[in-house]
């Protein structure tokens, strides 16, 4: 059965890398939509061009956009036996543009992945939190460079104080209410994000089996 999952929580509580981990083991796609926006930034695509000013601001992009761009993903070959969808949905019209395109290819989600922490934990992580520009690899440790390409490590524009605030109020106000959301189907498994990188990992793989696999 392919492994069809949401990942839910707020900027930095370490879902992005609880979900590339995950995917790496299951042989199955990561589709971060701030992956796929930050990449377009980076190039410079209509796309990107678009995203640019509501990212650096901490707020959404419209939900037309990022919906267009996970309906386009989804299609391709690479995710027919499953993927983990970081950071989309993130509001309840992006949850429900998703039921719908999942209910006309006739692939349900397995279930939805809730990572939480403290917010004083989250703005101490993120204000550590550095991302290699050439491999997207994130540390939180103090390393000057990255460990893969010895590229020097940036901090990203929106993990600045004044962002990260913005976008914890727009977690709060957007995008926590999807959990009430798909609390309401059953579909919901809350994973604490508090502890080590193994520990939190073994939780989520224990909420993976409770979700059925
Ligand atoms: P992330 O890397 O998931 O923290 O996303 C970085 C930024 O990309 C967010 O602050 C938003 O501006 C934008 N973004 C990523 N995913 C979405 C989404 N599903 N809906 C709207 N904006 C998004």
């Amino acid at each position: 059965m392919a492994i069809r999952l949401v990942f839910i929580g707020p900027p930095g509580v370490g879902k992005g890398t609880q979900a590339a981990l995950l995917a790496k083991s299951r042989g199955i796609p990561q589709i971060s939509t701030g992956d796929i926006l930050r990449e377009a930034v980076r190039t410079g695509t209509e796309l990107g061009i678009k995203a640019r000013e509501f990212m650096d601001r901490g707020a959404l992009v419209s939900d037309d956009l990022v919906v267009a761009l996970v309906a386009d993903r989804i299609a391709r070959d690479d995710c027919e036996s499953g993927f983990i969808l970081d950071g989309f949905p993130r509001t309840v019209p992006q949850a429900e543009a998703l039921d719908a395109m999942l209910r006309e290819r006739n692939i349900p989600l397995l279930g939805v992945l809730t990572l939480e922490a403290p917010v004083e934990e989250i703005v101490t992580r993120l204000g550590s939190r550095r991302v290699c520009p050439r491999c997207g690899r994130v540390y939180t440790s103090a390393t000057e460079a990255c460990e893969a390409d010895g590229e020097k490590l940036i901090q990203r524009s929106d993990d600045h104080p004044e962002v990260v605030r913005e976008r914890l109020k727009v977690y709060e106000a957007q995008t926590h209410p999807l959990v009430e959301y798909y609390s309401k189907r059953g579909m919901v498994r809350k994973v604490d994000g508090l502890g080590t990188l193994d520990e939190v990992s073994g939780r989520v793989t224990a909420a993976l089996y409770g979700a059925g696999r």
